[in-house]
């Protein structure tokens, strides 16, 4: 093969299929090819959509050689979809048991929006069980690999689409982002994750887990991806009262044009650069901020107070917000029942019982709990108050900087089973992440290094409400100076 496609990026890419330089369908082609050479080691699929992504390849391929109307800002770039996003093509099984061989009636408002762009919907990626987890292990189906070595995780909750954009199996993946599951797993695996302010892309036809904290966002190879994807995802939706009806640019275009005038001051917040942070970690992240530093950034010290909360916070919110969203699943309206019950409450709990994972199991009892009366004030409303304090934690600090930086992660990505047995350690690698969401901002993890045994490490920075533009901007300013560059995983 003369063109290795899967090392092109989806700006590359479209350009080409819209000059007529490659064929739509010979793209998909050579990315299927890929998926089958790599995925045996990766796993990042659940659904691979062979002939349905030829098939939309030739449709657009007919349009484009009859010219036939406006070619979309992802002409003919593959895309894999998590599992939790609904898809009337192939099942949406939010990788549990209780929705196998699910099947969605309706498309996901995002999934309209990347075929309405031309992008090629080439199947879906593993996650944890309805987006709980941060390595990918609590999936029902299967275990994903992270291409850089194959023995450790690819983060979580989206670790399939992290796998399987890093692999090259895809150009742009879609993920959720409740807690990290976004930027956490795209450090892991060493590309580009963003997750949007909360309302600037629609959630509906995303599977809910903790509604005021999920967000749907790109994982790529670079920024200018990421901010031509969100251009094409987000936008008020009157199908998702939380979207917000501002306008939306075009991200690319603003990249383009701001780059030369941005002048960044950059806050690193003290509270993430603790003994809690791995060391090989920080010094790279510290190498990236003298790399900013020599473009002209200027480097201040900010605070987050309320850091050390933040995860017992979101552990009370999205365990709470989760009992009431998971209620539904209950053997009545959606895919797994116990088969041989008595009664009806005998055919609940154990649909319930046998259809959920551990770990969502956990959740739900951990979110009934604190809803309940008489813990309900001790726990949900002081949450809720903690809450507060985080958020204005940032609006002070964003009086000092235009931008915050920070690791997205504590450690690289870690080994199977290292710590699956300890909730508590599983949660704490989420610490960095978490604020963002109980905050509602936008935060972008950018690849800047790699460990001494190869691992890949995501510094992430976090931008005011709504500035996606300026976060873009500086993640891609970032990148174009980067000292040091990744490459590709070692996988073939
Ligand atoms: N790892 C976090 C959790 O387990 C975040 C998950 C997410 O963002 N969906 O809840």
């Amino acid at each position: 093969m003369s063109d290795h496609w899967w090392q092109k990026s989806a700006l590359e890419i479209s350009e080409c299929v819209k000059k007529k330089e490659v064929s739509p369908v010979e793209v998909v082609e050579s990315f299927l090819d890929r998926i089958q050479q790599v995925d045996t080691k990766v796993d990042a699929f659940t659904q691979v959509w062979s002939d349905y992504a030829v098939q939309q390849a030739k449709t657009l391929e007919k349009k484009i050689i009859k010219d036939e109307g406006e070619v979309g800002m992802l002409a003919g770039v593959p895309v894999s979809i998590k599992e939790v996003i609904c898809t009337k093509e192939g099942f949406t099984t939010c990788a549990s048991k209780i929705l196998a061989g699910y099947r969605s009636p309706y498309d996901a408002t995002v999934v309209e929006k990347l075929y309405n762009a031309d992008a090629i919907l080439i199947g879906k990626v593993n996650m944890d069980e309805f987006a709980m987890g941060s390595s990918t292990e609590n999936s029902s189906i299967k275990l994903t690999r992270n291409p850089w070595n194959l023995e450790c995780v690819p983060g979580g909750s989206s670790g399939g689409s992290a796998a399987s954009v890093s692999a090259g199996e895809c150009v742009i993946s879609l993920g959720s982002d409740t807690g990290g599951s976004i930027r956490q797993p795209a450090s892991f695996c060493g590309c580009v994750g963003l997750k949007p302010t909360y309302g600037r892309v629609s959630r509906y036809g995303l599977v809910a887990f903790a509604s005021s904290l999920d967000q749907i966002g790109p994982f790529s190879k670079n920024a200018m991806d990421s901010a031509i994807t969100l251009s094409v995802i987000g936008g008020k939706d009157p199908r998702d009262t939380t979207s917000v009806d501002l306008p939306l640019p075009n991200y690319a275009e603003q990249i383009k044009r701001g780059m030369d005038k941005v002048s960044i001051r950059i806050g690193l917040p003290k509270e993430y650069f603790t003994e809690d942070l791995n060391k090989e970690v920080k010094d790279i992240i510290m190498n990236a901020v003298k790399d900013l530093e020599k473009q002209g950034a200027e480097i201040v010290e900010v605070s987050l107070p309320h850091t050390e909360f933040a995860v017992a916070t979101y552990y009370i919110i999205c365990t709470a917000e989760a009992s009431a969203n998971l209620a539904r699943f209950d053997g009545v309206r959606y895919g797994f029942r116990h088969a041989d019950s008595k009664n009806i409450i005998e055919m609940y709990k154990r649909t319930r019982s046998e259809g959920f994972g551990p770990e969502v199991r956990r959740r739900i009892l951990l979110g009934t709990y604190v809803l309940s009366t008489g813990y309900y004030d001790a726990y949900y409303l002081k949450a809720q108050k903690v809450r507060k304090l985080i958020t204005q934690d940032f609006e002070k600090a964003f009086q000092k900087c235009d931008v915050i930086l920070g690791p997205t992660s504590p450690t690289p990505a870690f080994r199977f089973g290292e710590k699956t047995q300890n909730p508590l350690e599983m949660y704490l690698s989420d610490i960095y992440t978490i604020s963002v969401n109980l905050a509602a901002l936008p935060g972008i993890s950018v690849p800047c290094g790699l460990t001494q045994s190869g691992l890949p490490v995501g510094l992430q920075f976090i931008g005011k409400h709504f500035d996606e533009e300026y976060l873009l901007t500086v993640a891609h300013l970032y990148e174009m100076n980067r000292s040091q560059k990744l490459g590709t995983p070692p996988l073939i």
